[in-house]
């Protein structure tokens, strides 16, 4: 399948594209959940049990992810978009508020501010890491700034050192979309523990999964007991606290609860986490060592200090470099089986953005790495094979449209 050194010059095989044979026979997704045996088995307890939803292993999830990540609050809910509703909340964002997000990651980290009646106000990334731009924040803030949505861009965590600064100097809250971080440490600190409020995505392709749940940690308890109320219509108790049948709705939420049969998928989940972690950083490993010398591709930049979870591995095609755009590397790398995507979308480009008036044009960085954006296949259960065959691709697809 690899195309053949002979006297310096690379002789390919035919693109699957063009009617080639592909790299491989079956299609390799870009993410994918691992279930075991264990965690079956924790589920079924679970539904054997007396409690489906807001028993015991509701909490025994939140003091176990608190007890990971080294927060002393945490709290279950429904999804990674609910948790960052809830932040939002808990942080009193409302209308005539600004917050400050990047503009390339998944619409939920903007979305949870328009929810609220706020204004998101989109920030370029650095174009190594693709991570918010902490100049480019400090040039967005106005007298109506309230907060920032830091996003850990394909698992990596943000330059908090710089983003704390600019917080503390201008009185901002900073609410960390860690969705795709969990497991990821800055400066030796795990996500999680880092900012005020941090929220985390337990989607399939994310680092540990309940099929859909999210989480919200913070050190601050007046900010967890908001958190709680939201998740279950307002309500300042849950029915384990309550002897009486009176309760108080003090504020408007929603149903955001999370239920013990997803909880102890988590719990089971949680478990082997570390494991899958660091299988994701050596196949990045494998990725970036094979990838470093194709001049057609720029591997993912790193920041000291930051140690990603690797949810995703993005490369950046260099396009001067080939005689085709993004779209047919990507159509030719389909053809040959691998699974790749593209993350993302710069958010204002959306039509409903578009319709709220964003302009193209904000975030000129954000723009240009869009064109040039491609993600590989990587999760813990790939196996080496997997592994050759996406490093066989792509340098099958980058020699053969090379200038
Ligand atoms: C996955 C993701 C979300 C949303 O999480 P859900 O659990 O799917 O609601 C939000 N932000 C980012 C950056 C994500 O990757």
């Amino acid at each position: 399948m690899r195309g053949r050194a002979t006297s310096g010059r690379i002789t390919q095989d035919k693109l699957a594209l063009f009617g080639g044979k592909p790299v491989r026979d079956t299609l390799l997704a870009y993410g994918h959940q691992t279930v075991e045996e264990e965690d079956i088995a924790a589920v079924v307890e679970t539904l054997r049990s007396p409690w489906l939803t807001t028993g015991p292993k509701v909490q025994e999830f939140e003091e176990a992810v608190a007890a990971y990540v080294g927060a002393p609050n945490a709290v279950a809910v429904s999804s990674g978009t609910a948790a960052l509703h809830a932040a939002a909340f808990a942080a009193g964002i409302g209308p005539g508020d600004e917050v400050i997000v990047p503009a390339l990651t998944f619409a939920a980290s903007a979305n949870c501010v328009l929810y609220l009646g706020g204004k998101p106000v989109f920030a370029d990334v650095r174009p190594d890491t693709l991570n918010l731009d902490p100049a480019d924040l400090e040039a967005k803030i106005t007298p109506r700034t309230k907060a920032v949505v830091t996003v850990d861009y394909a698992g990596q965590p943000c330059d908090y050192e710089a983003v704390e600064a600019i917080a503390r100097r201008h009185g901002l809250v900073v609410i960390e979309d860690a969705a795709q971080a969990l497991g990821a440490s800055f400066n030796g600190r795990r996500v999680g523990s880092l900012n005020p409020l941090t929220t985390l995505s337990f989607h399939p392709v994310k680092s540990i999964t309940t099929a859909e749940g999210g989480m919200v940690t913070t050190h601050d308890s007046a900010l967890a007991q908001r958190l709680r109320a939201f998740r279950n219509h307002g309500i300042t108790t849950d029915h384990r606290q309550r002897g009486s049948w009176l309760y108080d709705m003090d504020a408007l939420g929603f149903n955001y609860r999370l239920s013990d049969i997803q909880c102890a998928l988590g719990l089971s989940q949680l478990q082997r986490l570390e494991g899958w972690i660091s299988r994701r950083g050596e196949i990045a490993a494998c990725y970036t060592k094979a990838f470093r010398g194709l001049e057609p591709i720029q591997v993912p930049g790193d920041h000291p200090g930051a140690e990603s979870a690797w949810h995703l591995y993005v490369i950046q095609l260099r396009l001067e470099t080939l005689r085709v755009g993004r779209e047919q590397v990507y159509a030719a790398l389909r053809a040959e089986n691998i699974g790749v995507n593209v993350h993302y979308l710069p958010v204002y480009w959306h039509s409903y953005y578009q319709r709220l008036g964003y302009q193209r044009g904000l975030c000129p960085v954000v723009e240009a790495a869009y064109e040039r954006l491609v993600t590989l296949p990587l999760w813990p259960g790939m196996s080496d094979e997997d592994v050759d065959s996406v490093v066989a691709a792509v340098t099958k697809v980058v020699s053969a449209f090379q200038r």
